[in-house]
């Protein structure tokens, strides 16, 4: 493949002591070299050894001050030639030297093309270069070990390595049923049963990192329903300890949806406060609701706000209707207050769900509250493995898991085979081979410009 050479800003713009300006491609170096006057040229300085000069016009004008260094390829992050050149920060001297530079023929990169470079040159696989990402948008510091973790390459490792036994199982079978006439079907699937199984495990524990570390990036998603009035905006704000959202007592005004963040045990967690979800008395009222009710498609957890304080109402049980079927935490709200509400009742009609006392008013349980939602939707004690992934990297485990389970279920030893087969694809889709453009347009599309 050819290469050119490109060239961006890497540093985030703004005020800051030094902004890097990276160039990659066969070029690079005789290129910087064309700006840069030190007291000998990049290209006749070793690789890796910052150069002190300045940065000069095309009328040899000085431009900056600066720092320069050449990588030698392969050993750099795109694979190829690199240099670059480090400038002071604020934003017009970078800009000046980027402009310079594409004067003399550089391209201006796209948004994550050094990092689309490093995957096409074999530096890093996808699933690396996805964590990258996460790095750069990690947000806790446990986001940013469970990217940390990916980028060095152990999630690529496991994938990889349950990729092979796939391979390998699928090449057994497909074996047998190559030749029918021995008719020796079971005897060969018990012998790979428990391979299978153990690739199962495997699958699924990789899949439930993968999720962790999308949950530690992308936090969790969590709506609080229920009727007009039973405190979900106090709540919210009680759990923020701040006022974002308006505290009313008249039903029915609180029609937007309002988001908010925080974080517990480095876990973002996004409430989502939405409209009561009731018949709308005005149009205004109805656009809430509708609000509410993409959020509650979208959210991960539900949190089912009723007021302790007062008996179950119609209103409650049209609430309770809706959830029916998804993922939800019961709240007795105004625990401070005397109890008018029939837990017992409620709980009977749910089981294996989680209820909790709180009250917004005094504070009681939300501590508990916000610990149970990390702990609903993670599990207990995994986030220490979890491992930076995309949602499409989830996808594809999630997928590959599927494939697997199917496998082990299957009557036949070719409906076997070609469910690890399809398994087997995933973790190739998780891993990047075979990658088309598109995907790795899309991919790459969300990166910053100068990654
Ligand atoms: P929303 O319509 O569900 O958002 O309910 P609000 O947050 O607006 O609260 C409705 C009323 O209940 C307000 O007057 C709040 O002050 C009151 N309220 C909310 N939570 C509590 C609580 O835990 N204890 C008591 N005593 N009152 C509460």
């Amino acid at each position: 493949m050819i290469e050119d050479t490109i060239v961006a800003v890497s540093t985030a713009p703004g005020e800051a002591g030094i902004a890097v300006i990276r160039l990659a491609g066969p070029d690079a170096v005789r290129l910087a070299d064309q700006v840069f006057r030190g007291r000998k040229p990049l290209g006749s300085s070793p690789p890796r050894f910052m150069r002190y000069g300045r940065v000069v016009d095309s009328r040899e004008e000085v431009v900056d001050e600066v720092l320069a260094v050449r990588f030698e390829a392969p050993r750099t992050y795109t694979g190829s030639e690199m240099a670059e050149i480090h400038c002071h920060g604020g934003s017009v001297s970078a800009r000046r030297v980027v402009e310079m530079l594409s004067g003399l023929g550089a391209r201006l990169a796209e948004p994550g093309e050094f990092t689309r470079r490093a995957f096409l040159n074999g530096r890093l696989d996808l699933a690396q270069a996805e964590s990258v990402l996460g790095v750069i948008r990690a947000r806790s510091d446990r986001a940013l070990s469970s990217a940390a973790r990916s980028l060095g390459g152990e999630l690529s490792e496991a994938v990889k390595n349950l990729r092979e036994r796939l391979l390998s199982m699928c090449a057994g079978l497909e074996a047998s049923f190559d030749f029918p006439e021995e008719d020796i079907p079971s005897p060969e699937k018990t012998e790979i049963l428990p391979a299978l199984e153990q690739a199962l495990k495997e699958a699924e524990k990789l899949h439930r990192r993968c999720r962790d570390g999308q949950v530690l990036r992308e936090g969790i998603r969590v709506a609080i329903v229920g009727r007009p009035n039973v405190g979900k905006s106090s709540l919210l704000n009680a759990l923020l300890q701040e006022s974002r959202a308006i505290v009313t007592s008249i039903p029915g005004t609180t029609r937007d949806v309002i988001e908010a963040v925080l974080t517990y045990d480095g876990v973002p967690i996004r409430l989502v406060d939405t409209a009561g979800i009731r018949q709308p008395s005005d149009l205004l009222e109805e656009a809430g609701i509708a609000r509410t009710l993409s959020a509650l498609k979208e959210a991960d957890l539900k949190l089912w706000v009723l007021d302790g304080s007062r008996p179950l109402c119609e209103e409650d049980a049209l609430v309770e209707e809706r959830l029916q079927g998804t993922v939800f935490m019961v709240l007795f709200n105004k625990a401070d207050l005397p109890k008018a509400l029939d837990a017992d009742e409620i709980r009977s009609r749910h089981p294996g769900k989680r209820f909790l006392g709180v009250s917004a008013k005094t504070g009681l349980g939300l501590e508990r509250l916000k610990e149970e939602i990390v702990r609903l939707v993670t599990g207990e004690g995994v986030l220490e493995e979890a491992c930076n992934a995309s949602a499409r990297q989830v996808e594809e485990l999630r997928t590959a898991v599927q494939g697997i389970s199917e496998a082990l279920s299957a009557h036949s030893l070719d409906l076997a085979a070609s469910c690890l087969r399809e398994s087997r694809l995933a973790l190739e889709r998780f891993l990047g081979m075979n990658a088309d453009n598109d995907l790795l347009d899309t991919i790459f599309r969300q990166f910053c410009l100068g990654k």
